[in-house]
Formats: structure tokens, sequence, C-alpha cells
């Protein structure tokens, strides 16, 4: 049986799945005859940068090229199509690999056969170097030497992982080589097309099968086909998703499903046992956090009113199920957690210990409440003296977190003690000094949009344009504000003369240092906030007295 991976290789640019801007590059410059002679490929791995080169090299030495009336289109089927596809005793095509063949000599035995170029009169010979970023310096120079004064009919096409590695070790080639970057194949395009090869070996699949299949897969087509052929090594009959997970190693959904329970209803004894079970069913724990961090970005996708992409059917039913418990703001505080424990749960002596601790963090976390809600749910008016005791027991110990404070609209008793925002000139200083009054108001226009900017500062004014930095390195964080980056905006643009564009800065990983004084700022500006808002509104004082709540901002 011949590998599925192998087998269903492109024959033809059209092939290209997702890489479509690289296939009609290629296709047109054979077209035209302008192929260069150098060529960087670079991409994560599986998605067709070798074979791209392949097809190239098929197009360039077709016997019936354009037969199937595309311009630059080989035609599969020749005997030199054939002979370049298969890999069989082939002159025309050379693959390398540059972890095996990476010293000095094998770059200069390279030059020596690139010399004697092509196999024969009008054909062309296409050098394959994989894995290119592991060519030390030297090979380097000496391929540099070929590339300055190439052989007729000769092409060089480096694949790489790490293109930035190549830049640093050799900067000259890379102006010699034409660039293509090929994407990473999404969830969707890798069942769509297990679907074809399936049907195609007239075998059949459930779709949460192929999902799983997908995501294990992580962005390669030729390892979602190699995956595919495994499960199908183990077993007869359709592919299922249980067999694709009792091959795979992989943790149940219901596991996830135990996960978001404990967390939703804050069942905080339920920790030890699920850790239990996964321990006891040999799961590995790194995995189980990472997919945990996944199933909660899907749950605040959804709240936010998105689609998460590649979940099994089972994983999106608990995913509406527990929704209503885990609102947006309460999931950015989950998530902050995870990444907060992010460096322990991976270097963390006890694995086991890391992950309990986590998931009872996450377990006891208070909930963001809405202060208006409070207030309601006291009885009374904004702005009304509640009455004692007759708060909803559901609020009773929960930790109110003033998402939201009663605007004068809401609170006609009580003067606004800010006066409405002064617009003003967009320098540095005073929208520094503004930020967390800024910060504030969009807190109130949305609490979730409040909760994403307090952990950000004003990196720089340039033109109108206004750079804001974020000072976690929670990519949720980073992926949430450019969402919002127009209502940012708007917020900003009702303290400035002028209309003014945001531009978002993610954290500098593992900058500490970077990091720390603006943290001192914000626990100092978040004090000042408590107590302004304290001060504002009285009848927050005595929600917090008459429930004994404790006040996280
Ligand atoms: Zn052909």
């Amino acid at each position: 049986m011949i590998a599925l991976a192998r087998k269903y290789r492109p024959k033809q640019f059209a092939d290209l799945i997702v890489q479509t801007h690289v296939a009609a590059a290629l296709r047109g410059a054979v077209a035209a005859g302008r192929v260069a002679h150098g060529y960087l490929f670079a991409g994560p791995r599986g998605v067709g940068k070798t074979t791209a080169a392949r097809i190239l090299a098929m197009a360039l030495n077709c016997e019936r090229r354009d037969a199937a009336g595309v311009a630059g289109e080989p035609c599969g089927a020749c005997e030199s199509c054939t002979r370049i596809w298969t890999g069989a005793a082939n002159l025309d095509v050379v693959e390398l690999d540059a972890a095996s063949n990476r010293g000095v000599d094998d770059a200069r035995d390279l030059r020596e056969r690139a010399m004697y170029a092509a196999s024969a009169e009008g054909r062309h010979k296409v050098y394959i170097v994989d894995e290119a970023h592991m060519l030390t310096r030297e090979a380097w120079n000496a391929l540099l030497k070929i590339l300055e004064e190439p052989p007729r009919g000769v092409v060089f096409v480096f694949a790489t992982t790490e293109p930035q590695k190549i830049a640093q070790s050799a900067a000259p080639i890379l102006s010699r080589l034409q660039r293509f970057d090929f994407r990473r194949i999404g969830p969707h395009a890798i069942t769509d097309r297990l679907k074809q090869v399936l049907a195609a070996e007239g075998l059949g699949a459930d779709d949460d099968a192929l999902r799983l299949i997908a995501k294990s897969a992580d962005g390669g087509m030729r390892d979602g086909l190699s995956i595919l052929d495994q499960v199908l090594s183990f077993g007869a009959g359709p592919v299922t998703a249980q067999r694709v997970r009792d091959v795979l190693g992989l943790i149940p959904d219901e596991m996830y499903g135990d996960l978001l329970r404990l967390v939703a209803e804050r069942d905080a004894k339920a920790v030890f046992p699920l850790v239990e079970r996964l321990v006891d069913a040999g799961a590995d724990l790194g995995e189980f956090v990472a997919g945990a961090g996944e199933v909660l970005r899907a749950v605040l996708l959804v709240g936010l009113e998105g689609t998460p992409e590649g979940l099994t059917e089972g994983m999106l039913a608990l995913i509406e199920r527990y929704r209503s418990l885990l609102p947006p703001p309460d999931v950015v505080r989950l998530l902050a957690v995870l990444s907060e424990m992010e460096t322990q749960l991976r270097t963390g002596g006890s694995a086991r210990l890391a992950v309990e601790l986590l998931l009872l963090r996450w377990a006891m976390m208070g909930r963001t409440v809405e202060l208006e809600a409070v207030i309601r749910a006291l009885g009374g008016e904004p702005g009304m003296r509640p009455g004692k005791g007759d708060a909803p027991a559901v609020l009773r110990d929960a930790a109110v977190r003033s998402a939201a404070h009663p605007s004068p609209a809401v609170s006609p008793a009580v003067p606004p003690a800010v006066p409405p925002p002064e617009k003003g000139p967009l320098s540095l200083d005073r929208l520094r000094a503004l930020w967390p009054r800024i910060v504030e108001d969009a807190r109130v226009k949305s609490p979730l949009l409040g909760a994403l900017l307090q952990t950000t500062e004003i990196a720089e004014v340039d033109g109108t344009t206004l750079a804001i930095r974020l000072l976690d390195t929670n990519p949720v964080h980073l992926e949430g504000l450019e969402r919002q980056r127009d209502a940012v905006a708007q917020v900003v643009a009702r303290y400035t003369a002028e209309p003014i564009r945001i531009r978002l800065e993610g954290a500098a990983r593992g900058d500490r240092h970077a990091a720390r004084p603006a943290r001192m700022t914000e626990e100092g500006v978040r004090a000042d906030r408590l107590t302004a808002l304290r001060a504002r509104d009285p009848s927050l004082n005595t929600a917090i007295e008459a429930l004994d709540l404790e006040l996280l901002e």
C-alpha cells in the first residue's frame, strides 16, 4: 500500500491547496520564460514547499506543457513528469537535505555538479535544498558564487521553516533569491482535502474524526495524510472520532467538559479527582493544559459572537452549555491566569501540582459582576440606599469587580465628580496623564474593552497615530484589542481635537524589567480609581458594606 501522503501528492500547480499565490506566480513565470535562478520557499513544515519545487521542475521539463489549456502548467502524466513526480532515477531534480549535508565540502561538490547543468539540451535542472537554514556560512558562500554566474538551465530552490536564520547567516544571498511565503493550511482546508482522498479511496469517516486529524496535523497537509494513514492501519470500517483518539492518544472531550463544568460552577473540590483521572489515563498534562487554553479561547470567541474553527460537535455542544456561566470578561481573566502560570507549568518540578494549582485558581476565581446589576439586585434604583440582607444569594460571596460605574444618567442624585472630557492637543504627555480616565471611559462603554485596556500603556504618539502597548504577553488580549481598535479610537477621540488612529504593540516577551514599573503605576491607578468610584457613588459603599463584599478593583 502506497502511503496516502505520497499517492496524493499534487502533480500540478492547480493542485496546490492554499498556496494559490505561489502557484499562480510560478505558473506565470514558466509560461513567460522568466523563471529565476534562485528561489526561497519559506513556511511551516508540510505545507507544500518541496512539492511546489517538484512541480516547478515538472513544468520546466514537461513534454506536453500547456496541454490542458493552462499556460505554464505541467501535464502531470508524460514520461518526464512521471519520472520527476516519482523521483525515479532522476537527473532533472536533485534533492538535498541541508540538515545532513551541511559542510563546505558538500557545497563544493554541489557547485561542481551544478556546473554540469541540466541532463540534456533544453532541459532544466532543479536543485531543492531542504532545511536550508541549516547550511553553514561556508556553504552559502560557495552557493553565492554559483548564483552570481548561474549555469544555464539550473534553478535552485531553498526551502526553509526558518527564513530569519538565513537572513542572519547569508544575507547577501537573499537578494539573489525570489522569496515566496507559504501559508499554514487551516483546519477546514485539511478536512476538505482528507474528504477528497477518502472518497477517492472509497472510504468513509465521521466529520468529527476528520476535525481531530486536522487539528493534530497543525497546519501541515502531509502530516494530516500521514495521520489518516496511521488511523486507517488500525482496524477496519469507517474512521470514527474514537478510533482517531485511540490511535493518537488524545484526551477525550468529556475531560474538557468536566473542566468547563468545574470552572463554570466553581466546584473546587472536583479539581483533584479530575487531575487524578487524567494521570490514571496516562494523559500528557501539558497537552491537557494547552487543550484547556484552546477550549477557553473558543468559549471567549463564542461569547464575542465569533466562530471557533476545527472543534468537534461534542466540544461545541459543551461550550454552548457553559457559555452563559462564562461571560467574556471572566474568560479573559481565566486566560490571564493561564498565561501568568505558563512558565511554572512548563518548567516547574511537579507538573501535576502545577496543573492542580491552575485548576484551583480557576475554580476559586471571583466573578465579574456589573455594578449596576449589584445595585439592581439590592432592590433599589441606582443611587438609592439599599436595604440590608435582601440580596440574592448568588451575589453574597461574589467578589465584586466594578466592571461599570454608574454614569450620571443612571445616577441623577449624585453629581458627576469628574467633568466631561475636554478635547485637547494630541500630545504624548497629555494622553499619558489622561490614560487612566480614558480606560475608565472605555470600561463604561464596554466592560471587556476596559478589562483589555487595563494592562496597557501609551507607547508613543506619531502624527495622528497613537501607539498603545500591551503590558502582558497574552496573545488573546492583543487579538481582543485588535478587534476593538475602532472602539478604542472612538473613546480616545473624545479627548483629542482631531480624529486619531490606533496602533497596537505586543509586549516584548520576557521583558519583565520594562513591564515592572508600568505594573506599579497600574496598581496606583487602580487604587485611585477605586477611591474615586467610592466617593462618586455612595450606594457602592453601602452595597459593599451591606454584602460584606470585597471590591477587587
Ligand atoms: Zn508532462
